[in-house]
């Protein structure tokens, strides 16, 4: 079979060329003689030279810049100025409260300038009395014995009296903590430490520990009331999880001299909508610094110690729909269920529990609300959500075993929303698996 023949595509100015193609060039897929595609061949090489240059010179540019940034004076001057001003402004106010309370003191002394005279004049009148009451002894010529010990008893008395007035003050007691306080902190939150040292071949390239010698934590705290505060967390770059929470401690102990225990914390990694994962107390903090999404610090029903954690179990939920007012939770919640034997029914209460609480007004028919529950992870999502109220009775030892990373999603649905039997059809397991063993049971139905 005789090849067919192609004309050259090229068109110098209009041009048409009449040699034989003798290829294709990939670039544009035109067939061209060899004349030609030498040509188109040494062109496109100059192009590609001169995007090469370009390049080269964009990336000498972005290398001066990078070698002549300097720390800038935001960092440098900028956080001086502020605590110069600080002091300038708290001096002033340290001034004002001097100034009233040097009133407040001037106010203190008239008053008690009234006391100390009416305790002199009542003393000075009592002495007058005596000695009045002595020049007419003077005067009897008889002069009774107890006459005297009274007279004596009452000089006693006007003595003992002086030493009143050495228990009088007036204080000036300062409160602690002062109202003054100021931090210094450090934001880079868009530096992402590169943990791969030695696999770079980069000397410079350093580890968070090498640079910094201290991590600051934003952390959330929730307490089992439900109330979140935040809090700023120093700790030693080489410290855990645990040293966290137990300089968070030292800091609940100093401002509110409350005593808690570490066993007492469950720190995880969580966003809105889910916990990413739950954190052991020997994480180092380093590894997760700047890293993950969200700290926050469990205030749990009961220390987590071997003893506890045999007997309960704690899940983290988030309620998604159907809360008052379509209220949505900051973060997901801590649920307390028994570790063994826990029915459906236990996961109820632990819910209208936590309603109660948070909700103390508005959830009062606790028979009204129903829950819908699937369990969600970093890898899997459950789809068909099961109705707590089918598995009442029923023994959920097995689905507990949640893994660091799930959370329960409850919806709430009011009574009248469900209808039990449509339910029954689409009973699927919490972790979201159906079990062939119970497609079987079913399809013998
Ligand atoms: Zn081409
Ligand atoms: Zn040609």
């Amino acid at each position: 079979m005789a090849a067919v023949t192609k004309l050259c595509k090229a068109d110098d100015n209009n041009e048409k060329c009449h040699n034989e193609a003798t290829a294709m060039c990939h670039h544009c897929s035109r067939d061209l003689c060899l004349d030609h595609i030498i040509k188109h061949a040494q062109l496109l090489d100059a192009n590609n030279h001169a995007i090469l240059k370009d390049y080269f010179s964009i990336l000498t540019d972005l290398s001066s810049k990078i070698e002549s940034l300097l720390i800038s004076t935001d960092i440098l001057n900028d956080p001086f100025v502020k605590i110069k001003q600080w002091g300038i402004e708290a001096h002033h106010q340290i001034d004002e409260i001097i100034e009233k309370k040097c009133q407040e003191i001037e106010m203190k002394i008239e008053d008690y300038r009234q006391i100390f005279n009416a305790i002199r004049t009542e003393q000075l009148d009592k002495i007058t009395r005596y000695k009045q009451k002595i020049a007419d002894l003077f005067r009897e010529t008889q002069i009774a014995n107890k006459a005297i010990s009274n007279l004596e008893r009452s000089i006693k008395h006007i003595q003992n009296d002086l030493n009143i007035f050495n228990e009088h003050k007036i204080e000036v007691t300062s409160n602690r903590p002062l109202i003054h306080s100021i931090n210094i902190r450090m934001h880079v939150d868009n530096w992402k430490p590169s943990n791969c040292c030695s696999s770079s071949s980069s000397s410079t390239s350093s580890s968070v520990s090498s640079i910094i010698h201290q991590l600051e934590f934003r952390l959330k705290y929730v307490r089992l009331s439900g109330i979140v505060t935040c809090h700023y967390i120093l700790v030693e770059v080489n410290g855990t999880i645990g040293d966290l929470i137990d300089k968070f401690i030292a800091i609940q102990e100093k401002t509110l001299m409350i005593k808690q225990k570490r066993d007492s914390f469950l720190a995880v990694e969580a966003n809105q909508y889910r916990v990413r994962q739950r954190f052991q107390n020997d994480i180092q903090l380093k590894s997760i610094f700047n890293k993950i999404d969200q700290l926050i610090l469990y205030e749990t029903p009961f220390e987590l110690n071997i003893n506890n954690l045999q007997q309960y179990c704690l899940i983290l939920c988030r309620f998604q729909n159907g809360l008052p007012w379509d209220i949505q939770f900051g973060l997901p919640i801590l649920l307390q269920v028994p570790r063994f034997q826990c029915r459906g029914r236990n996961v109820i209460d632990a819910l209208n529990k936590t309603l109660k609480t948070c909700f103390p007004l508005l959830i009062d028919d606790k028979n009204n609300i129903h829950y819908e529950v699937k369990i969600v992870s970093n890898d899997h999502q459950m789809n068909e959500a099961t109705l707590l109220d089918l598995w009442a009775d029923k023994i959920i030892d097995d689905y507990l075993l949640m893994a660091d990373n799930e959370t329960l999603i409850v919806n709430l649905i009011n009574n009248n929303e469900i209808l039990l039997n449509d339910q029954t059809t689409r009973l699927a397991r919490l972790d979201g698996t159906l079990k062939t063993t119970e497609k079987r049971r079913k399809s013998r139905k």
